[in-house]
């Protein structure tokens, strides 16, 4: 691997930094034992409070009524601290489409986006507060990173959504999270370890955690390709997508600045590695900025990119037409202009799709999330 230029890209968050209050989301079930042990209780009070967190969404020490009367506020403040308060929740869409912005405990502030469709819950959440990868044509990468988000506090936003679901609170009556995509604010994979502990949580089977299942969950990223292949190693079938948005080094520089560090070649390369491991089929993330990325070459040239990996069905496009962000000199591509990479990449045997621009008027479409209060 060549590392192609240095750039002042973050990746560590300023250290010296208060942790966010330890979570039992943020264990795994054996350091929650461990948890239990140190506050004097026995390790089955540890499974207790996880049933009441993932199996039953509870988190008012009143309902636990399996707990001792007199522990159960302390048991709660020790292992389901509150994480974060909502400031303020969108919706569009007729109630299908909500976003939420959170505070956590130190004023950093994020935002997820649930997504209703029929016969399926998504949840959108963030992994960092900010972003530090700099992409020109996205909201949250303008302000920089403030800091990676822990375990609990990814997981928190998947519980939250599920709560309203559960209550049935959201438009479309009684319902269930189905899939989660990291494609909020942050890169994921820039925050390894927090990520792979919350996509634990979300598929160890309840009571450990929310029981649901890997295929249903999209980690996306920019292209960290030693993270990549470091995903490639867990053994767990998450859907990849990467966010290629140009299939060129020259465009893609300057539209992803870590491709000066992780060429095209380089990251296709290890999401190709990751398909042929994991059999899943993974997802090439291209938002159409009209005439940057969008002529008729480039759709050929990407799928010439792709194909010569294989052709057995690794991998499939979906197109993201781009949303608008403030002051942005970009804007979205032509619907002809559109219609014709589309029919380019198929003509080369690409599957394509074309995503939905789902909450694009609350600013909770892709790139958007700014995490403002007033606005974005
Ligand atoms: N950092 C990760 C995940 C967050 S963004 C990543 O980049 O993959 C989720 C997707 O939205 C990415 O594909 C990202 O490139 C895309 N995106 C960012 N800004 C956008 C915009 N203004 N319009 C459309 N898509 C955008």
């Amino acid at each position: 691997m060549t590392d192609r230029s240095p750039l002042p890209l973050v990746f560590d968050e300023p250290r010296g930094r208060k942790k966010p209050p330890r979570h039992l989301a943020d264990l795994t079930p054996a350091e929650r034992k461990e948890r239990a042990a140190e506050l004097g209780v026995p390790g089955f009070r540890a499974n207790q409070l996880s049933a009441h967190y993932f199996a039953r969404l509870v988190d008012d020490p009143e309902q636990m009524t399996d707990l001792p009367a007199g522990q159960r506020a302390d048991l709660v403040r020790a292992l389901l601290p509150e994480l974060m308060t909502p400031l303020r929740t969108l919706e569009a869409d007729k109630g299908a489409t909500v976003k939420t912005l959170w505070k956590l405990f130190d004023g950093a502030m994020v935002e997820s986006v649930l997504m209703r469709y029929p016969g399926r819950v998504t949840m959108c959440v963030s992994s960092q507060a900010g972003c530090g990868m700099a992409c020109p044509f996205c909201a949250t990468g303008q302000g920089g990173l403030q800091r990676n988000m822990s375990a609990g506090e990814i997981v928190e936003q998947v519980v939250a959504g599920a709560r309203a679901l559960a209550r049935g609170d959201v438009a479309g009556g009684e319902g269930r999270v189905s899939n989660v995509v990291f494609m909020g604010m942050g890169e994921p994979l820039a925050n390894y370890k927090a990520v792979m502990g919350a996509v634990r949580r979300l598929t160890d089977p309840t009571p450990d955690g929310l029981g649901m299942s890997a295929r249903g969950i999209t980690v996306s990223t920019v292209g960290l390709v030693p993270r990549i292949n470091q995903l490639t190693e867990e053994g767990i079938p998450v859907t990849l997508a990467l966010s290629l948005h140009a299939p060129d080094d020259e465009l893609r520089d300057e539209l992803v600045p870590i491709n000066t560090r992780y060429s095209v070649h380089e990251s296709v390369e290890a999401a190709w590695h990751y398909a042929e491991r994991t059999k899943r089929r993974v997802s090439i993330e291209y938002a159409m900025m009209r005439d940057i990325n969008d002529q008729a070459w480039r759709a050929d040239l990407l799928a010439d990119v792709l194909t010569s990996y294989g052709d057995w069905g690794w991998v499939h496009v979906n197109l993201i037409p781009l949303n608008p962000t403030p002051g942005s000199k970009w804007t979205a591509s032509d619907p002809e202009d559109e219609r014709e990479f589309v029919r380019r990449l198929e003509a080369k045997g690409v599957p394509t799709t074309v995503r939905d621009t789902r909450g694009q008027d609350i600013d909770g479409a892709c790139g958007q999330l700014a995490a403002s209060p007033d606005g974005g």
